[in-house]
Parts: structure tokens; sequence; C-alpha cells
């Protein structure tokens, strides 16, 4: 059986879910105790799910998008699809307005890691231009780069919580343990880090992607998995 990571189509809509949206992306009053104190981030399942502002608002053309800061949602229409076309294992928390939900997958599988090498780079600042856009020309800081057999490479670990500054690539197949059920959409027990949240990716067979697509599941861009 063939897989497919469930990836978006593009969406210019700007959808923020625990942030606020401003330029410098600030994590929402309510989550600031979920914060690391070094690297600022959080777990972003831990803030999901105690709960999410009343002003919160999604907007997309598609029935199936990434909010921008990662998590995978879907309306009214997505959902039934979903559900309609046997996708397992997942929780559909909602969000508020009552058109959109955020989709989880309830099995984690493991990625087995297997660490090749590390090297260091010279990487732009992104904190500190963030504090002082002036220095976009010239701040650089070194960050250790930590390839892996399965597929990925993850960038500068933070000392406090162990979580990565960013994570590359995508976690080959042969290196996580697939449920038999091939109904079960999971998603890997690897954070996938962008510069200031991870993002949720769903790994699903080739029947439900084949469900999916028949159903006309707008925003479905599935990538194949290796
Ligand atoms: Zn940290």
């Amino acid at each position: 059986m063939n897989y497919y990571w469930l990836s978006v189509d593009d969406d210019p809509n700007v959808n923020w879910v625990i942030f606020r949206a401003n330029p410098h992306r600030t994590l929402r009053e309510r989550y600031r105790y979920l914060a690391c104190s070094a690297c600022g981030r959080v777990n972003e399942l831990d803030a999901i799910r105690s709960g999410i502002d009343s002003d919160v608002r999604i907007r997309s053309k598609f029935d199936y998008f990434t909010s921008d800061d990662g998590f995978k949602c879907v309306n009214n229409r997505g959902r039934d699809i979903l559900e309609r076309c046997g996708a397992k294992g997942l929780e559909f928390v909602s969000l508020p307005g009552g058109k959109h939900f955020v989709v989880l997958a309830q099995h984690r599988v493991e990625v087995r890691r297997r660490p090749l090498g590390k090297r260091e780079e010279q990487v732009l600042d992104l904190d500190a231009i963030a504090r002082d856009p002036n220095l976009i020309a010239s701040a650089r800081k070194a960050v250790l780069i930590e390839s892996d057999a399965c597929g990925m490479e993850f960038h500068g670990k933070c000392d406090a919580c162990s979580r990565y500054v960013e994570s590359l690539y995508w976690p080959k197949l042969r290196f996580m343990a697939l449920p038999e059920d091939t109904s079960l959409v999971v998603a890997p027990d690897i954070s996938f880090e962008k510069t200031w949240s991870s993002e949720t990716r769903l790994l699903a067979s080739e029947d439900i992607v084949r469900a999916l697509q028949r159903a006309g599941l707008r925003g479905l861009e599935p990538l194949v998995a290796e």
C-alpha cells in the first residue's frame, strides 16, 4: 500500500490560531505560561487543547488547509468528507464561529532516528532582525545542524526544551512503524519545526487519499511518501 502526506494547496488567506496576526507573530496571552523560557516555543498540542480565544476567526477558499501557525484545518464540508471517506483516528477541535476545526491525528507513529552527523552553519538571526530590522544585512548566528538517516535535518536545538528551531524534509516511510489498519490517518511523533511553531503533518494510505479526491476535498495536494 502506498502512503501519502496530506499536504495542502497554497491559500492566500492569513489564518492564525494561537498567535496574533501582527508583524511580530505574538503568542496569544493565554498560552504564555506554556512557552519555553529560552526559545519561546510552546507545545502546540497542549496549547490547542487548553482552549482557543473566542476572537479567533478562520477563513479559506478550501475545505482543507494549514493555518499560518501550522495547524491542519477543515471546514464543515471537509470534516464531513473525511468522516464519510472512512478516514479514522482523527480528532476535530472546534474553532470559534462554528465553521472550522483543527484536525489532529490521535495516533502518533514513531520515527526511528539514526544520527548521521553534525555540522555548524551561519544562518540569518531572525530573532535579532525581528527586534531591529536594520540588522537584516548583518545579523547572523551559528547553528548546529544534525542530519539523520530518517531523511531529515534538524537545526539549532534549544538547550532548555530540546526543540529545534527548524527541521527540514520528510521522514522516510521505512523509518516509521505504520499501523496495520490502513484506514487510520496518523502523524509522525517528530516535530516539523518552522521558524516560530511546528506544523502538523498527516499521513494516509492511498485508499483514503483516492476516496478524498473522489469526494472533491478542496485544498488537498497529496504528496507521495517515500
Ligand atoms: Zn526552548
